[in-house]
């Protein structure tokens, strides 16, 4: 049998030989080996100023930590980032004690992204966002390194991306009628529900007494009732609703199950769905997922949850922090492939320090760039 140390000896023969043949080439090779490329991580904290004050069902907040990094190779920059919204449990202080953690220099090459990820699941548990930031940047660096964009590497089409939404917090009337007035050039609304019955549905009456631009609903875990949250769904499908995502807590999944069998609208996990492993689990409770960057440790996860999802019939929507156009633009690499995209987060802030994909007409435009498509502005 042909034993793969037989396959390596006669495969370290064939070199030998070629070399003698060839010393010019063998010059080259070993001056390649003693100054072969390192990988440098390098990260730093920032903090992204929210245009409007941020209300979902729980808190209030009008910034975002953030932590943004950096990985040059061969001459090659990969950018990411760990955008950390409080809820998730992360910091900018764990992302960095996590991130001082990571020993890339074990690695010959960006191109062992599979490796490498499987290396930062043996640093530390959770971390997740902290996690997405090196793979974010070594995405990014791998696309600059064979000169193409992810969403050409993985096979889409970018004529595919769906329109994303743009969010409208909770608020009074006033300032939400203001808020959907600047919402015009986008083609649907989400809008965050889940507080009680008489502010969800002055938010939705709000919004229809300026546009009738489609509106997809965000509960937010709000609602602790499956018989009200079926109730609210029909009331919302009747008001130009076009979906719901995670109407009750992220556990209650028979409730869930019981409300997506008789939903007139499609029923979307987000707080339920963190990584690959949770989406068999939520086959039959919802329609379909909500993947997210900062919660699945980045691109090479979240392309799997997409093959998993698709498998498993469920519908796909990819969503977003309040992010930089980095992990914005990173994402929307997988956008050819959802029904719904809310990749708005870089758009909600005053100070983003990359430029990236852009929003035409209310569509996900991918450009050529390589990478992750962006410029440090
Ligand atoms: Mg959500």
């Amino acid at each position: 049998m042909f034993s793969r140390r037989n396959f390596l000896r006669t495969g370290a023969l064939a070199v030998a030989a070629t070399a003698v043949s060839n010393p010019v080439k063998l010059f080259g090779q070993a001056r390649r080996a003693t100054a072969s490329p390192k990988m440098e991580l390098t990260f730093e904290p920032y903090d992204a100023l929210l245009r409007y004050p941020f209300t979902i069902a729980n808190f209030t907040r009008t910034t975002t930590p953030i932590v943004l990094t950096k990985i040059t190779y061969d001459g090659y920059t990969g950018y990411g980032e760990a955008a950390m919204p409080p809820y998730l449990g992360e910091n900018q202080a764990s992302v960095i004690a996590f991130l001082r953690r990571v020993d890339l220099s074990r690695f010959k090459s960006p191109f062992e992204i599979e490796d490498i990820m499987t290396y930062l699941e043996s640093v530390a548990i959770n971390n997740t966002a902290a996690k997405a930031s090196v793979d974010i940047a070594l995405h990014d660096l791998v696309g600059k390194i064979m000169g193409q964009p992810w969403w050409k590497i993985w096979g889409f089409n970018p004529d595919t991306t769906p329109n994303t939404s743009f969010t409208i917090g909770l608020d009074t009337e006033e300032v939400v009628r203001q808020k959907t007035r600047e919402a015009s050039p986008y083609k649907v609304i989400k809008v965050k529900l889940g507080v009680d019955e008489a502010t969800d549905k002055m938010m939705i009456n709000t919004i229809r007494s300026v546009t009738n631009t489609p509106i997809a609903a965000d509960a937010n875990q709000g609602w602790k009732d499956k018989h009200y949250a079926l109730e609210m769904i029909y009331w919302l499908k009747e008001h130009g609703v076009n979906m719901i995502e995670q109407p009750m807590p992220k556990l209650w999944l028979d409730e869930a199950a019981w409300v997506t069998e008789r939903s007139p609208l499609p029923v979307i996990a987000d707080e339920s769905c963190q990584r690959l492993t949770d989406v068999p689990k939520l086959k039959g409770a919802f329609t379909g997922i909500n993947i997210k960057l900062m919660k699945c440790t980045g691109m090479r996860e979240a392309r799997e949850m997409v093959s998993l999802a698709q498998a498993l019939r469920m519908r796909l929507m990819v969503g977003c922090m309040t992010e930089t156009s980095c992990a914005i633009s990173a994402a929307a690499q997988l956008a050819p492939q959802m029904e719904w995209a809310d990749l708005d987060g870089n758009l909600l802030i005053t100070n983003d320090v990359y430029s990236g994909m852009k929003i035409v007409d209310g569509k996900i435009t991918l450009n050529d760039k390589p990478g992750i498509g962006i410029v440090k502005i």
